[in-house]
């Protein structure tokens, strides 16, 4: 099932860790809506400028997978609202910072990055159908940091 343009549903839903724990991992309907709202909002917006194929790394948990990947049953990705991703060739710093310039989110994490290797870490994003925070934090191993890192290096 295609959820927009460019992104199907399998992406959206598919996770190693629920196939090896015969985890059927399948949103509902409403879940469903919110993933098509995030593909519209975040990753066709992404894709279109950085004019790559994107391939999501998390986007919905049902609350079995949620809860073996250690997060919190409250998760954006359990309501579909929320996707784990990084774009090939692009810095995840660089992403971020682009993303928190020209879209709208709930909340967007830079998730433990490198300044010395710009393929370090992902970018968590999560989007709502109301509400949207635009909230940036930089999750380090220390913990959580408000904004985004300062400096930019290419990949
Ligand atoms: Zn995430």
């Amino acid at each position: 099932m295609r959820l927009s343009d460019h992104f199907y549903h399998s992406e959206l839903t598919r996770s190693h860790l629920a196939v090896r724990h015969a985890i059927a991992n399948q949103p509902a309907e409403t879940e469903i809506c919110a993933l098509r709202q995030l593909c519209i909002a975040i990753l066709e917006p992404v894709r279109r400028h950085f004019d790559v194929p994107i391939v999501p790394s998390s986007g919905f948990r049902c609350r079995a997978l949620n809860r073996l990947l250690g997060s919190a049953d409250t998760s954006s990705h359990c309501r579909g609202e929320a996707v784990d991703f990084e774009v090939m060739g692009v810095s995840n710093i660089k992403l971020a910072h682009w993303m928190a310039e020209n879209l709208h989110f709930d909340q967007l994490i830079l998730e433990f990055p490198d300044a010395a290797d710009g393929a370090a870490g992902w970018v968590h994003v999560s989007f709502k159908n109301r509400y949207n925070r635009g909230q940036c934090l930089t999750r380090l191993h220390s913990g959580y940091e408000i904004g985004l890192p300062q400096f930019h290096k290419p990949l």
